[in-house]
């Protein structure tokens, strides 16, 4: 190749390249804390800044207001995530489903750190184009925006695998989840940033899911140094939520996943590539049992 034929090149990639190191922001749902040490996850995310999506019931408690305090006062931001953790499936009732979101947000709306950002329960957005437009009219009436998440994973199973080995043997090494639970991250980040470039030419901000649990006590710091080293940015949950990817409504029912998924599904060029649910554990107890750990 000579050299001017490597220049053009090189300029026609320059606009991807602007743009070429993916970025990622951590939201961490549930606050269900009781076995969870909580200072080790604030401790993992350093100087970034985090979104926590609290289950109103979860925190309904003074070691709850406690974690949300210390959370406000570190700069993170707290979301409402439902009184109960009933996901919007079809049995749910859509009313009580509204007022579990103004009960929550009463409780939460004491600490400095809360925003109207609301996320659902297992990303479940209704089951209907009826409900879903019912809970999208809603959460804009009441100021709420939708924590949406791009990359989606399993950590919650992962955890709760780990916690029964530790049950069952409290002499566990539990460092034998930590590179399979790496790999499973990395392998949904890659997953999610590739359809993000083909389904709109680019890299959103992503924002990826985890729980406030054992397994991130653990690993969230690995979890975050994984993604360094392997050429991404760790940005602020505020910095992510302003990518106008999350102003999109996807047209789809079952409404919900991971909205990168929506939005793929919603042009239909991509069915392949999408299973469904987007995540789940169905997909994760084979590789679990494959390495002796489930
Ligand atoms: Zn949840």
């Amino acid at each position: 190749m000579n050299l001017t034929r490597r220049h053009a090149l090189f300029l026609a990639a320059t606009p991807l390249l602007a743009q070429k190191r993916p970025r990622l922001a951590i939201t961490m749902d549930d606050v269900r804390w009781p076995g969870v040490p909580g200072d080790r996850l604030l401790a993992h995310l350093g100087k970034t800044r985090a979104f926590l999506f609290a289950i109103g019931e979860a925190v309904d408690n003074p070691e709850g207001a406690r974690i949300l305090e210390t959370w406000s006062a570190a700069g993170h931001r707290i979301g409402n995530h439902t009184w109960s953790h009933k996901p919007l499936f079809s049995s749910a009732d859509p009313a009580a489903f509204e007022a579990e979101i103004l009960r929550t947000e009463a409780l939460l709306t004491r600490h400095s750190g809360f925003r109207k950002v609301f996320r659902f329960p297992a990303l479940k957005e209704g089951q209907t184009r009826e409900v879903r437009d019912r809970l999208r009219h809603f959460l804009k009436t009441h100021g709420y925006r939708n924590g949406a998440v791009t990359l989606d994973a399993s950590d919650w199973f992962y955890d709760q695998q780990l916690r029964a080995r530790l049950k069952a043997d409290p002499a566990f090494d539990v460092t034998r989840f930590r590179q399979p639970y790496l790999d499973h991250i990395f392998d949904r980040a890659r997953y999610y940033d590739q359809l993000s470039r083909d389904v709109f030419g680019r890299s959103v901000a992503h924002t990826l899911l985890v729980h406030y649990n054992l397994l991130n006590s653990l690993f969230l710091g690995d979890i975050l140094a994984m993604f360094r080293a392997r050429g991404w940015d760790i940005i602020d949950a505020d910095d992510a939520f302003a990518d106008p990817v999350f102003e999109r409504q996807p047209d789809t029912a079952p409404a919900g996943e991971s909205l990168l998924w929506a939005l793929a599904k919603e042009t239909g060029k991509f069915e392949r590539r999408l299973r469904y649910p987007g995540e789940d554990d169905t997909y994760e107890k084979p590789v679990l049992e494959k390495l002796g750990l489930l």
